[in-house]
């Protein structure tokens, strides 16, 4: 049953809502709704790897990934213009056997609500008065709250308080396969993005991710990808979604807060976005415990410098004679260093 005031309302029930009314929880506030759109186990359109540092964020939530048909992707190769350049042990991607996120979300959804959280299922936010703080959910209930908390991705309804002109486009193709398990990273097919083709326990997925610009012919390069790879997918079998390009306001006024996709906390380059959805749901959720929305806002400062020195990053590696150098030379004469880097540098996402 919906109340008519509740504390906290939360909108979106993804790693970074339920890390928000889990932390709230433990800091002593009880009062919190989360209103989903979708019923659980809900579909999402996500590549599902994570870190080693996504991995002992959920551990501290209680939730061990391993439980949800998580492991360590054995080979990570690297491909320039569909040529293996690199293949480096990999020390710190693990990949669900559905590789999605279905399972992951739905474990912490269930973990979430047998700790006492309100979840409403089903529930859109369709409505928002922010003079009177109030938000409409499914069009009919008119519910109140102290502190509003907007956990609904890249494109959800709090993006209409934000500046959102830059995102990534991702698309993606899963197929069942005989494939042996594997994940071969390509770069060369995007201009501003990679591609990636990954098997686990007989399920492959392939995606693709570049910079959105209108005018750009997306699907059709996505299509032309996966003919090189000898696939002839339907076209209603490819996902696409986006993901933000940059940090976004985490607080509007005294009570809106943003967390997740919602603040931009995906990084730019990589697209790793759970570890920091997991992260900023629970800054938010301390600053409202404890009344300083400064919490939020100093992790939103170092995300957003985070996010620079990666976009600056971009911006040179995808210069494409930096690109023929870092395959074409780096891998073949310093392969240890580029697998350094990778175990190293990229665990910490
Ligand atoms: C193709 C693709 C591949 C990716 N691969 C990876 C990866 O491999 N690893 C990784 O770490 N990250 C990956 N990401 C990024 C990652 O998916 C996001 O960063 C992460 O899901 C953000 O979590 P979130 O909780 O902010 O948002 P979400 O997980 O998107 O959750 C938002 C929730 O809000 C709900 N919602 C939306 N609108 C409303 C509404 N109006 N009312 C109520 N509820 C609403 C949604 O149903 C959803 O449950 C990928 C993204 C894409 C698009």
């Amino acid at each position: 049953m919906i109340r008519n005031h509740y504390h906290t309302v939360i909108i979106g029930a993804g790693p970074a809502g339920l890390a928000c009314a889990l932390t709230l929880l433990e800091n002593g506030v009880d009062d919190v709704l989360v209103a989903e759109k979708y019923a659980f186990p809900r579909d999402k359109c996500c590549a599902g790897y994570i870190t080693g540092k996504t991995e002992r964020a959920y551990k501290r939530f209680g939730l061990d990934p391993a439980g949800c048909g998580y492991s360590r992707i054995k080979d990570f190769k690297l491909f320039y213009n569909l040529n293996c350049r690199q293949t480096i042990d990999n020390q710190f991607l693990f990949s669900s056997r559905e590789i999605n996120r279905v399972a992951l979300d739905d474990a912490f959804f269930r973990l979430a609500k047998a700790r006492g959280i309100q979840i409403a299922e089903n529930l859109p936010i369709t409505g928002h008065d922010p003079e009177k703080n109030t938000v409409i959910l499914g069009n009919t209930h008119a519910v109140a709250y102290d502190d509003l908390v907007f956990a609904d991705g890249t494109m959800g309804f709090g993006s209409k308080y934000q500046d959102t002109k830059l995102r990534n486009l991702a698309m993606q193709f899963i197929f069942p396969s005989d494939q042996p398990d594997s994940i071969e990273i390509h770069f060369g097919v995007t201009k501003r993005g990679y591609c990636w083709v990954s098997t686990t326990g007989g399920v492959t997925n392939v995606g693709m991710t570049d910079e959105y610009r209108t005018g750009e012919k997306y699907r059709q390069l996505f299509e032309a990808f996966l003919r090189d790879l000898g696939l002839e997918p339907n076209a209603s079998d490819l996902y696409a979604a986006f993901t933000p390009i940059g940090v976004r306001k985490p607080v509007i006024g005294h009570n809106l807060y943003f967390v997740g996709d919602a603040m931009g906390a995906c990084d730019p380059f990589t697209l790793s976005g759970v570890s920091n959805a997991l992260a900023s749901g629970k800054k938010a959720a301390l600053s409202i415990a404890r009344s300083d929305p400064r919490i939020i806002k100093r992790y939103a400062h170092a995300l957003s410098v985070k996010f620079f020195f990666m976009r600056s990053l971009m911006k040179v590696f995808y210069v494409p004679w930096v690109r023929a150098f870092v395959f074409g030379v780096g891998c073949r004469f310093l392969g240890g260093v580029v697998t350094f880097f990778f175990n190293r540098f990229l665990n910490k996402k």
